[in-house]
């Protein structure tokens, strides 16, 4: 799986160092609830989840990373796949 970093900082420039919930709003938005050590208060963040699925990485990535996976495997791995019965598309 390939993802995207979120860059994550509060109003007053701090960056969080503990994330105390993430969840979903009742208007369709991602929300992340974080303590700021700066201004010592919880923040939450919010973005729509329109943004979220326009800022997800193209599937291209998600398949290279696919097809970089099954190139890593080794004949041992192979071989431990078809004792289990598994065998690799030809
Ligand atoms: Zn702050």
């Amino acid at each position: 799986m390939s993802y995207r970093h979120l860059p994550l900082t509060c109003e007053c420039g701090e960056v969080p160092d503990r994330i105390l919930e993430v969840g979903l709003s009742d208007v369709h938005e991602l929300v992340i609830h974080f303590w700021c050590a700066e201004c010592r208060r919880s923040v939450c963040l919010t973005k729509p989840l329109t943004e979220c699925w326009q800022e997800c990485p193209p599937p291209e990535t998600r398949q290279a990373a696919q097809v970089a996976l099954v190139h890593t495997n080794s004949e041992a791995d192979a071989r431990f796949l078809r004792a289990l019965g598994i065998r690799y598309p030809e």
